[in-house]
């Protein structure tokens, strides 16, 4: 990233208002929604972690919906016993909501329907960040402002602002934590098809015309596209970093959120060929330790959990690297936000011994990159899709149908792999 387009060279992060008129339209329509109710991981963990701390965090409490959309997660909240729900959406299904919570309120009462809802929910259509909303202090705060790798869609911010601004001290909060995952993958495939999009642009007579002067760009742009998809688990180099990069939205700022790089330490099960890095999340939620007896629900999006819309992504290297089984590959991935609604993503990665670059440094200014490390570049919301997996019990398979090669002897795991340019917070440091 060059200094020039780096968006938060000047301290500010870039604003995501341009991109409203259609982020919003798009959550109007009753099918997104619906895209998302029919995600039954998803929307069976809000209702289990609600249902399951319901006395203690939303009996008789007063709770806020942060984009409320369908009132999914209010009528679960209702359902948990709330006092009273103040469900904020920004788009036009708020009027939808409405509807449906105002169909307690017919005349007649045998056409009444939902009556549980009946004085229990507020819609309150405005973005969450209105000034002077008619929301009050509240006990417990629910949202479902997840994106892919979590973080795209920069939602999460609207989530801490209505933390800062209207949690009560102590209150609870829907998601609590996030913790992303990242993981070394060999896709032959998907990386040779990506490959031959870019060389399109290396052919020299197209009806004529040269056009490889664009081939570098090309590439650039057709390896810069994270790959939006669920993918075989058993093409994992590594495995992710237990426990993953922890954003804990008690206590995360909003600077940290917006400028966050996720250090990486793996050792490597197979020799083989890193074509990208692999990610994706899990959510927990647990109520704050001023509830201590609360439930922790947790899910997972992963490549080996239950499928959810969120799938799963990769970023693929411009160019692969090959590793040895037993060795240790280490890197960072920097994700800061921009005006897209999403954020733009550098990551480095190397193999063995080295010292890694600060992440700090512009990728135009690195050169000469040694031979066992790589550099990428990627721009979450300039998504391709892959959907070329579908799981199957398959007895006969063996790592080598993916190119992945067992070590004939056995990989010694006491190696402890030391970690040096993290604090004890995991925070990056070098
Ligand atoms: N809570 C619903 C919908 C989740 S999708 C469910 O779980 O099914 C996220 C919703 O938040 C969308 O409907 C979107 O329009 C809304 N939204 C996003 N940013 C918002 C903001 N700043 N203020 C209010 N609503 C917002």
């Amino acid at each position: 990233m060059s200094e020039a387009d780096d968006p938060l060279v000047n301290g500010k992060a870039p604003s995501t208002e341009g991109r409203d008129p259609a982020y919003f339209s798009y959550y109007a329509m009753l099918q997104h929604q619906q895209n998302m109710l029919q995600d039954t991981v998803r929307t069976s963990t809000y209702r289990s972690a609600i249902l399951l701390n319901g006395p203690l965090c939303f009996h008789d409490k007063l709770i806020l919906d942060v984009g409320a959309g369908s009132g999914i997660l209010s009528y679960f909240a209702v359902q948990a016993g709330a006092q009273k729900v103040y469900a904020v959406e920004a788009s036009q299904m708020a009027e939808k909501m409405r509807k449906l919570v105002e169909s307690a309120n017919t005349e007649s009462e045998a056409l009444a329907k939902n009556t549980f809802l009946k004085d229990k929910i507020e819609v309150i259509q405005a973005k969450i960040e209105d000034p002077n909303l008619p929301i009050p202090q509240v006990d417990t705060i629910i949202s479902e402002p997840i994106g892919v790798l979590l973080i795209h869609e920069r939602m999460l911010e609207s989530y801490l602002y209505a933390r800062d601004t209207y949690l009560k001290p102590g209150g609870t909060l829907f998601p609590s934590t996030g913790s992303i995952f990242l993981a070394p993958f060999s896709d032959i495939a998907l990386w040779t098809e990506t490959m031959g999009k870019a060389r399109f642009w290396e052919q020299s007579s197209f009806y004529g015309v040269d056009l490889s002067a664009l081939y570098p760009d090309a590439k650039d742009e057709m390896f810069g596209m994270p790959v939006v998809g669920c993918f075989d688990p058993r093409t994992l180099i590594a495995q992710a970093n237990p426990g993953g990069y922890v954003v804990d939205f008690y206590t995360i700022t909003m600077e940290e959120l917006q400028d966050m790089t996720i250090p990486f330490i793996w050792q490597a099960s197979y020799t083989g060929i890193v074509h990208g890095i692999a990610g994706w999340f899990d959510l927990h939620f647990s109520p704050p330790p001023s509830v201590p007896s609360g439930n922790t629900i947790a899910m997972s999006t992963g490549p080996a959990a239950e499928r959810t819309h969120w799938q799963q992504v990769r970023f693929l290297l411009k160019e692969p690297l090959a590793v040895n089984a037993g060795q240790t590959i280490q890197g960072w991935m920097r994700c800061v936000v921009n005006e897209m609604r999403s954020y733009t993503i550098e990551a480095e990665i190397m193999v063995g011994e080295g010292q890694l670059t600060n992440p700090t440094i512009p990728l135009t200014s690195i050169y000469n990159l040694d031979f066992n490390r790589r550099r990428g570049k990627w721009r979450l919301h300039e998504q391709t899709y892959n959907y070329n997996y579908y799981p199957q019990s398959d007895n006969l398979f063996r790592p080598e149908y993916n190119c992945l090669y067992e070590p004939e002897h056995p990989i010694d795991t006491t190696v402890v792999v030391e970690n040096n340019f993290v604090d004890d917070n995991n925070q990056f440091i070098i």
